[in-house]
C-alpha cells in the first residue's frame, strides 16, 4: 500500500511571524522576498512569472530534506496585511494537465488566479497533494471504483485511504514567511477553514468557489457537498449542461461517470 508522504507538522511560532513581517515589510512589489533558511522551510527561488491571468511573483518552497515543490504565487504586497484573499490549493494532474472533466480543480485554480489578479492582492498556494493526499495512483484506483458505481468518498474507504489526507502545515508556514496577518479563504471546504485556524491562521473570512458542474463533475461535487460537508449550491433539478458535439468525449461514458444512463 502507498504511504502518503506528509509534510512535517508544525505550528506557526509567533516570534518566527514578526520576524518574518519584519524582513518583509520594507521591500516594494518588485522585489524578491529574502528570507533565511530556517531547518524545517526553506525558499529556494523567487521571481516574476507572467500568466494568461497577470504577472505573479512566484516561490517556490521545500521542507528541508524533502525534494518535493511547493509554490506560493503571490500578487501585490501581502506583508502586513490583512483579509489577504488566498487559495490554498492541492495539485490534481488529471484536471490541471489533462483537462479531465471529473473535478473541477482546474476550474478553480483559474477562477482564484483570476479573481486575486482582479484584486491586485493576494496569494495562491500551490501544494503537491495530489488526489487530496493520497497521491496519483491511488487517486486513479479510486477512479477505477468510481467506474463501478462508488462515489469519491466510498472508493478511498474501499482503498483503505483516508476520505481527505491532506495536510495544511506547509501552507500555513507559507503564509507566515510571507508576513500576511489574516487571510479570506476561498474555499467552499470549512474543514480546510478549521484545520488553517489549528496551525494558528487567523483565517478572517471565506470567499466561495462556485463552479458550475459538467456532467462528469456533478457527482462528484454532490458527494462533497453530502459527504464532505462542502459549501455548494444544492444540486438542480434541471440537467446539467452536456459537453458540446465537438468536445473530446473520453471511452466508455458510461464507466468513466459512473452514473445509470
Ligand atoms: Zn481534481
Amino acid at each position: 500500500m502507498h504511504v502518503p508522504k506528509r509534510i512535517r507538522p508544525q505550528v506557526p511560532s509567533t516570534d518566527r511571524s514578526e520576524q518574518t513581517a519584519e524582513r518583509t515589510a520594507t521591500r516594494t512589489a518588485s522585489e524578491p522576498i529574502v528570507v533565511t533558511p530556517t531547518d524545517e522551510l526553506q525558499i529556494d527561488a523567487v521571481a516574476p512569472v507572467p500568466t494568461e491571468h497577470g504577472t505573479f511573483l512566484m516561490h517556490v518552497f521545500r521542507w528541508v530534506g524533502d525534494d518535493e515543490e511547493h509554490v506560493a504565487m503571490v500578487r501585490g504586497d501581502v506583508a502586513g496585511k490583512e483579509r489577504v484573499a488566498v487559495r490554498v490549493h492541492s495539485e490534481c494532474l488529471t484536471s490541471e494537465v489533462f483537462h479531465s472533466l471529473k473535478c473541477d480543480c482546474r476550474e478553480q485554480l483559474h477562477l482564484a488566479l483570476e479573481d486575486i489578479a482582479r484584486r491586485e492582492q493576494g496569494v495562491l498556494l500551490y501544494l503537491r497533494q495530489e488526489g487530496r493526499g493520497i497521491g496519483l495512483a491511488n487517486k486513479i484506483r479510486a477512479y477505477a471504483l468510481q467506474a463501478h458505481g462508488a462515489d469519491t468518498v466510498d472508493a478511498n474507504r474501499m482503498l483503505g485511504l483516508p476520505d481527505d489526507a491532506r495536510r495544511y502545515d506547509m501552507a500555513a508556514l507559507m503564509l507566515e514567511h510571507l508576513g500576511i496577518r489574516s487571510i479570506a479563504l476561498m474555499t467552499n471546504n470549512p474543514q480546510k477553514v478549521e484545520e488553517l485556524r489549528a496551525l494558528g491562521v487567523d483565517v478572517a473570512d471565506r470567499i466561495p468557489m462556485i463552479v458550475t458542474p459538467n456532467r462528469y463533475s456533478e457527482p462528484y461535487l454532490e458527494a462533497k457537498r453530502v459527504r464532505m460537508r462542502h459549501q455548494l449550491p444544492v444540486r438542480s433539478s434541471a440537467p446539467p449542461p452536456r459537453p458540446s458535439s465537438n468536445s473530446v468525449i473520453p471511452i466508455g461514458r458510461r464507466s468513466v461517470t459512473g452514473d445509470a444512463e
